[in-house]
Formats: structure tokens, sequence, C-alpha cells
């Protein structure tokens, strides 16, 4: 291969590349103050049950404002899941949004937090045992409380990890299998997988526009993970014409734009409000 390759055959440093590495090491370093100096915030978006016509459940969303500026989860996720600092991030997501939330969860059991994990949380050793306790503190019920974990996390999937879900599936924690879709597995893997529920990822949500297509790759979806006895959201609801598509097929819960963007702790009443006017729309039409 290397012959084939030709005189381009190898790798020069191009310029570029330092100054990805000097970002990079920049973001790290800066990533590494944001729970200290308390740039790390949670937003949170509500689920809707269309069958109940009402908020069940706040998925949890980090946000982190660097000296004023905010920087995308997509960018800094990633750097934190590489550096190892997601361990902290991800405690302090969990902490925050269980004590945000308490209230609003303690008024009525059915109600829930959604969180989401990443697989390097879930290597730990103490993971579970953390999550628990954390939920303990907060007096909220573990049942309450429900993980979101993408399909990449059980590839490499040890004997530890699976076993740290199981007995957090045991004391009532749900686990949402996040971006189904977007991976590489089969529909018919799904059943393997130890989850509650699944989250339609939105690119699939976007190709409803019109409400009149035949999406029936949107209506499989929905009938194995129910047929699997899952309960299944759709993400990226933007559209009054998305949220009838999928209320439709019998998806169970909505999210997305069209309920309500995600708010600050300090906001959610009005994301309630935002979210219940919305549900009052798509009665109307
Ligand atoms: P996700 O968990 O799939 O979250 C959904 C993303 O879609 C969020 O972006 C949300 O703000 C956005 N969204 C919600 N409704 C709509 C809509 O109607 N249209 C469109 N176009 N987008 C919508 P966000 O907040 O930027 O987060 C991006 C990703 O970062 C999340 O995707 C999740 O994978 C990750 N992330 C965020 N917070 C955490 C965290 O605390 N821990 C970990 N491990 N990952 C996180
Ligand atoms: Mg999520
Ligand atoms: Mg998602
Ligand atoms: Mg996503």
């Amino acid at each position: 291969a290397a012959k084939t390759a030709g005189k381009n055959r190898y790798c020069r440093f191009h310029p570029d590349m330092m100054t990805e590495l000097v970002q990079r090491t920049d973001m790290e370093a800066g990533l590494q103050l944001a729970i200290p100096l308390g740039e790390i915030s949670v937003d949170y978006q509500p689920l809707v049950s269309p069958r109940m016509g009402q908020v069940v459940q706040f998925e949890a969303l980090a946000r982190w404002d660097r000296d004023g500026e905010r920087i995308q989860p997509s960018v800094f996720i990633p750097i934190a899941e590489r550096s190892g600092l997601i361990s902290e991030i991800g405690a302090a997501v969990m902490t925050l949004g269980l004590a945000q939330l308490a209230p609003w969860l303690n008024e009525d059991p059915s109600r829930s937090l959604a969180v989401n994990v990443s697989g390097v949380q879930l290597q730990e050793p103490d993971f579970a045992g953390n999550v628990l306790r954390f939920a303990e503190a907060s007096g909220v019920g573990a049942y309450q409380l429900v993980l979101e974990v993408t399909e990449s996390v059980f590839f490499d999937a040890d004997h530890s990890l699976i076993k740290q879900l199981a007995s957090l599936r045991e004391a009532g924690v749900r686990v949402a299998l996040d971006d189904f879709g977007t991976g590489y597995s089969s529909l018919g893997r799904l059943q393997e997988l130890p989850v509650d529920t699944v989250k339609i990822d939105k690119t699939f949500v976007s190709m409803v526009r019109t409400g009149t297509e035949r999406l029936p790759i949107l209506s499989s979806m929905i009938n194995m993970a129910h047929s699997l006895g899952l309960t299944v959201t759709a993400e990226g609801i933007e559209t009054a014409v998305q949220a009838d598509f999928l209320t439709a097929r019998d998806c169970d819960f909505l999210q997305g734009y069209f309920f309500s963007h995600p708010e600050p702790g300090a906001r959610l009443k009005r994301a309630l409000k935002r979210a219940d006017s919305a549900i009052q729309a798509l009665k109307d039409r």
C-alpha cells in the first residue's frame, strides 16, 4: 500500500494541525476550570405525552459559557470525553438537574428527569452507585431518572458496564437509546440492548414535511420498538405537522422546538407554559 501511495506517502505536519492542537489544548484547559468557575449550567427541554396532553419529562442539556461565550455541547462534550472531564461534568449535570427539578418531580411521581450519559462514565466502576446516591440525596425516586445513551456505548460493552446498567434498571432507573437510527446496528439488534425506550433521531423527524408522505421507515421504527415493549420518543419536532404525524403513528413522547427550546432552571415555568400552549394549538387544529 505504501508503494502505491506514491510521492505523497509521508504525512507532513501541516500548520493547521498545530492550530487545531493548540485550540484543543486551550479548550481542555478552559474546561478543566469550567466547573470551579461555575461556567457549567444546565438547560431543560420538556418531553410531551400526546396521550396525556402534558409535559411528563425534562431532558437536562449541559451548557458551557466560557467568559460569556457559549460553547456548543457538540464542541465541548467530545473534548470532555477524551480528557476524562466528562465524569465530573456528567456528575455536575446530574446533581444540578436533580436539585433544580426536585420540586417539579416531587409533585408527581410519574414525572421524570433524563440526563445524557457518555460511555466513558459507564466505564467507571462506581457509576451506578453514584447515580443512586445522587437520587437518594435529592429525595427523587430512582424510577424518576432516565439515562440517555447512544448505541456506541454497547459496541465494546464489557461485563462491568452491562452489570452496572442492570443494577440501575433493577433500582428503577430507565435507559433510553438516544439518536436511534443513526448508528450502525440493525433494528433487529435492538432486541438485545438493555434499554426501556428509544429516541428517534431528529434527522428522521425532519423527513416529515407535509404530513402526507409515506415514511415507512418511521412507522417501522415505532412499530418495531413497540413490539419489543419499548416506548418511543421523537426528538426534533419543529412543526405541528410533524407532531400530528408522529402522534398518529402512535409515538409515545414528543420533544422539540415546537413545544419548547431548552430553558435554564430558572425558566422552567416558561418552558411548561410554551409546551402547554403548543399542546393546545394541536388540539385546536
Ligand atoms: P441529544 O441528547 O440528542 O440532544 C438533542 C439536541 O437537539 C440538543 O442539542 C437540543 O438542544 C437539540 N434540539 C432540541 N429540539 C430541537 C429541535 O426541534 N430542532 C433541532 N434542530 N434541534 C433540537 P444540544 O443541547 O446542543 O446538545 C447536543 C448533544 O450534546 C446532545 O444530543 C448530547 O448528545 C450531548 N450532550 C448535551 N448535554 C450533555 C451532557 O450533559 N452529557 C453528555 N454526555 N452529553 C451531552
Ligand atoms: Mg439526549
Ligand atoms: Mg438525541
Ligand atoms: Mg442528538
